[in-house]
């Protein structure tokens, strides 16, 4: 078999988490008779104990996954008891641009915020998700098309970020949504495909395309100042995405859906 990332022959691969497992585990709530996390999953919240997961990597790539990403990641995103170590570092140090309820902190003078973990990370789980396709589906989670190889080579090797594609990353300031995790959804875009998703805190939104509007280029987090978001656009987008799949699932009124799911 193969392996996806190094791509060398083995006689078998690690059972790949999808999405890390270090996100479901800050999901689960110890205090419900139930603890199993919320997660949306087809436009619905549902509370579910399975973590998706498929062989892909061979075990040394699933290392190189967990220590060029994962485990800086977990250690400074939004921990189970609340305390969130990224926002912390971002609001102790002064945004160079804000404007409209979007805050934009440059993570090259931030010691505590690791732009290339938090690039890494975002990257990898665009990555796994375009290599897993849910049982119930034709395609997989994501589609990356003719960026995949260059977005390969990246986390194989770290070394050229890919040119035709941009990461953009928000952090999560607002409590009621911290807990909430969707796998990547796509949309197209002038010029672009857009994927996103939501994790842990951390809102990543990735374009791919030829023609990526210039703007976006400043926003990366792997070019100029590496900058990171607090957005007030975004969280009110995610609030209402979290309160429609509440709604969806018929099960839960609208005012429980703020909260850890
Ligand atoms: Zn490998």
């Amino acid at each position: 078999m193969q392996c996806n990332l190094c791509l060398s022959d083995f006689a078998r691969l690690e059972q790949s988490h999808i999405l890390p497992k270090g996100g479901y585990k800050r999901l689960w709530d110890d205090a419900e008779p139930n603890p199993n996390p919320y997660m949306i999953l087809g436009g619905k919240a549902v509370q579910t104990s399975r973590q998706f997961t498929a062989p892909l990597f061979c075990s040394s790539c699933e290392q190189k996954i967990s220590a060029n990403g994962e485990n800086w990641f977990f250690r400074n995103c939004v921990q189970k008891n609340g305390s969130f170590p990224m926002v912390d570092g971002a609001l102790g140090s002064s945004p160079f641009v804000c404007r409209d309820g979007l805050s934009c902190y440059a993570t090259c003078i931030m010691p505590k915020l690791d732009s290339r973990k938090l690039a890494y990370l975002g990257l990898s789980v665009f990555f796994r998700c375009s290599l897993f396709t849910f049982p119930n589906k034709r395609h997989p989670v994501c589609q990356l098309g003719n960026h995949s190889e260059p977005i390969r080579k990246y986390l194989h090797d770290g070394e050229t970020w890919p040119d035709k594609i941009r990461l953009l990353v928000f952090l999560i300031k607002s409590p009621d949504i911290r807990f909430v995790t969707y796998f990547p959804k796509s949309q197209k875009m002038k010029g672009c495909e857009v994927h996103d998703f939501l994790m842990s805190g951390v809102y990543y939104r990735l374009m791919v395309g030829e023609r990526i509007p210039d703007k976006y280029k400043q926003m990366c987090v792997m070019q100029g100042c590496h900058p990171v978001f607090l957005s007030n656009q975004v969280e009110v987008q995610l609030k209402r995405l979290a309160v429609k799949a509440c709604v969806e699932s018929s099960r839960f009124t609208p005012s429980v859906t703020v909260g850890r799911f």
